[in-house]
């Protein structure tokens, strides 16, 4: 589920009381602009070099919170854990359409 390791890191932070660490990873969204995130959730990771982020900050972390910003553009395949915009809805599951495609054409 996209956005568990961002959720867990952020109240294992507030427990903590490392409010500062919290207080920046609640407003990720200010430090990584929207370009970023579209080349984050590519996995290039040359953007790294371009961002200034705090060591704690995991590449893992990054991806994760990336992932939860793309929910409204579109929907995650359970095939390839990427996001898609077209696809199909089987068993309540999404499957994008180079996936269903690679299904279809293996039977
Ligand atoms: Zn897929």
């Amino acid at each position: 589920m996209p956005g568990n390791l961002y959720r867990k890191k952020l109240t294992e932070l507030l427990r903590k009381k490392d409010l500062e660490k919290a207080r920046w990873l609640e407003n990720i969204n200010k430090y990584v602009l929207p370009s970023h995130v579209k080349r984050i959730l590519r996995k290039d990771k040359s953007v790294l070099q371009e961002l200034v982020l705090p060591k704690w900050v995991t590449w893992e972390l990054l991806y994760d919170w990336a992932c939860t910003q793309k929910k409204e553009e579109g929907k995650l395949c359970v095939l390839c854990d990427e996001w898609h915009e077209v696809g199909i809805e089987f068993n309540g599951k999404f499957i994008c359409e180079y996936c269903f495609l690679r299904i279809k054409n293996l039977k």
